[in-house]
Protein backbone atom coordinates (compact mmCIF):
# COMPACT_ATOMS: atom_id res chain seq x y z
CA UNK A 1 0.00 0.00 0.00
CA UNK A 2 1.42 3.50 -0.66
CA UNK A 3 1.87 5.71 2.54
CA UNK A 4 -1.26 7.30 4.12
CA UNK A 5 -1.60 10.82 4.38
CA UNK A 6 -2.69 10.28 8.13
CA UNK A 7 -0.15 7.87 9.91
CA UNK A 8 -0.88 6.70 13.54
CA UNK A 9 0.44 4.16 15.69
CA UNK A 10 -2.29 1.55 16.44
CA UNK A 11 -1.66 2.64 20.01
CA UNK A 12 -2.28 5.97 19.17
CA UNK A 13 -5.63 5.34 17.56
CA UNK A 14 -7.21 3.16 20.34
CA UNK A 15 -6.45 6.61 22.22
CA UNK A 16 -8.37 8.59 19.96
CA UNK A 17 -10.71 6.59 18.82
CA UNK A 18 -13.52 5.05 21.43
CA UNK A 19 -13.80 1.30 21.46
CA UNK A 20 -16.75 0.57 19.02
CA UNK A 21 -14.69 3.04 16.19
CA UNK A 22 -11.51 1.47 16.62
CA UNK A 23 -12.82 -2.30 16.70
CA UNK A 24 -14.63 -0.98 13.04
CA UNK A 25 -11.49 1.29 11.57
CA UNK A 26 -8.59 -0.39 12.94
CA UNK A 27 -9.52 -4.43 13.39
CA UNK A 28 -12.05 -4.55 10.33
CA UNK A 29 -14.99 -4.80 12.58
CA UNK A 30 -18.67 -5.04 11.21
CA UNK A 31 -21.27 -3.35 13.61
CA UNK A 32 -24.59 -5.17 13.80
CA UNK A 33 -26.94 -4.80 10.79
CA UNK A 34 -29.71 -1.79 11.56
CA UNK A 35 -27.76 -0.61 14.70
CA UNK A 36 -25.74 1.91 13.50
CA UNK A 37 -27.03 5.40 13.34
CA UNK A 38 -26.95 5.71 9.70
CA UNK A 39 -28.13 3.16 8.52
CA UNK A 40 -31.91 4.93 8.04
CA UNK A 41 -30.88 8.42 7.79
CA UNK A 42 -31.56 10.97 5.40
CA UNK A 43 -30.33 14.48 5.98
CA UNK A 44 -28.60 16.20 3.12
CA UNK A 45 -24.83 16.61 3.95
CA UNK A 46 -21.80 15.20 3.91
CA UNK A 47 -19.91 11.44 5.17
CA UNK A 48 -16.51 11.71 7.17
CA UNK A 49 -14.07 9.16 7.97
CA UNK A 50 -14.36 8.89 11.93
CA UNK A 51 -10.79 8.02 11.98
CA UNK A 52 -9.52 11.32 9.91
CA UNK A 53 -12.49 13.14 9.07
CA UNK A 54 -11.97 12.95 4.93
CA UNK A 55 -14.38 13.39 3.32
CA UNK A 56 -15.98 9.96 1.88
CA UNK A 57 -19.24 9.76 0.84
CA UNK A 58 -21.95 12.77 -0.11
CA UNK A 59 -25.81 12.33 1.03
CA UNK A 60 -26.97 12.69 -2.89
CA UNK A 61 -24.88 9.30 -3.23
CA UNK A 62 -26.94 7.27 -0.04
CA UNK A 63 -29.65 5.22 -0.99
CA UNK A 64 -31.84 3.12 0.95
CA UNK A 65 -30.14 -0.75 0.79
CA UNK A 66 -32.41 -1.92 3.39
CA UNK A 67 -29.44 -4.29 4.41
CA UNK A 68 -29.15 -2.27 7.97
CA UNK A 69 -26.00 -0.36 7.05
CA UNK A 70 -26.00 2.97 5.42
CA UNK A 71 -25.08 2.01 1.35
CA UNK A 72 -23.97 4.95 -1.04
CA UNK A 73 -23.71 4.51 -4.99
CA UNK A 74 -20.73 5.94 -5.83
CA UNK A 75 -17.62 7.83 -3.36
CA UNK A 76 -17.43 11.81 -2.98
CA UNK A 77 -13.76 11.08 -5.42
CA UNK A 78 -12.35 7.96 -6.36
CA UNK A 79 -9.74 8.90 -4.69
CA UNK A 80 -10.65 8.72 -1.86
CA UNK A 81 -11.70 4.88 -1.13
CA UNK A 82 -8.94 1.86 -1.55
CA UNK A 83 -10.12 -1.48 -2.39
CA UNK A 84 -8.49 -4.80 -1.36
CA UNK A 85 -9.90 -7.94 -2.08
CA UNK A 86 -11.05 -9.69 0.77
CA UNK A 87 -11.28 -13.51 1.57
CA UNK A 88 -12.53 -13.86 5.09
CA UNK A 89 -15.58 -15.98 5.96
CA UNK A 90 -15.15 -18.13 3.23
CA UNK A 91 -16.30 -15.21 0.97
CA UNK A 92 -14.53 -13.21 -1.68
CA UNK A 93 -15.66 -9.48 -1.39
CA UNK A 94 -14.05 -6.33 -1.98
CA UNK A 95 -12.99 -4.26 1.49
CA UNK A 96 -13.05 -0.53 0.95
CA UNK A 97 -10.48 1.57 3.36
CA UNK A 98 -10.19 5.12 3.87
CA UNK A 99 -6.98 6.30 1.44
CA UNK A 100 -6.11 8.80 3.90
CA UNK A 101 -5.64 6.59 7.22
CA UNK A 102 -6.55 3.12 5.58
CA UNK A 103 -9.13 3.06 8.29
CA UNK A 104 -11.46 -0.17 7.53
CA UNK A 105 -14.62 1.11 6.24
CA UNK A 106 -16.99 -1.86 4.86
CA UNK A 107 -17.59 -3.48 1.68
CA UNK A 108 -18.62 -2.60 -2.03
CA UNK A 109 -20.65 -4.81 -4.26
CA UNK A 110 -22.18 -4.62 -8.02
CA UNK A 111 -25.47 -5.48 -7.23
CA UNK A 112 -26.18 -1.80 -6.87
CA UNK A 113 -29.76 -0.57 -8.08
CA UNK A 114 -28.55 2.82 -9.70
CA UNK A 115 -26.54 3.56 -12.70
CA UNK A 116 -23.14 3.22 -11.22
CA UNK A 117 -23.52 -0.18 -10.25
CA UNK A 118 -22.48 -0.36 -7.05
CA UNK A 119 -23.49 -0.74 -3.68
CA UNK A 120 -20.76 0.66 -1.01
CA UNK A 121 -21.34 -0.86 2.20
CA UNK A 122 -20.27 1.13 5.40
CA UNK A 123 -20.34 0.91 8.74
CA UNK A 124 -22.08 3.99 10.66
CA UNK A 125 -19.66 3.79 13.00
CA UNK A 126 -16.89 4.35 10.29
CA UNK A 127 -18.43 7.72 9.39
CA UNK A 128 -19.46 11.40 10.80
CA UNK A 129 -21.99 12.91 9.90
CA UNK A 130 -22.09 16.63 9.19
CA UNK A 131 -24.74 18.18 7.59
CA UNK A 132 -24.80 20.90 5.22
CA UNK A 133 -25.53 24.32 6.05
ZN1 LIG B 1 -9.74 8.16 7.19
Amino acid sequence: MSALKVQKTEAEWKAELNEEVFHILRQKGTERAFTGEYSNHNEKGTYHCAGCDALLFESNQKFDSHCGWPAFDAPAEETIIHEHQDRSFGMVRTEVTCSDCGGHLGHVFTDGPTKTGLRYCINSLALKFKPSA
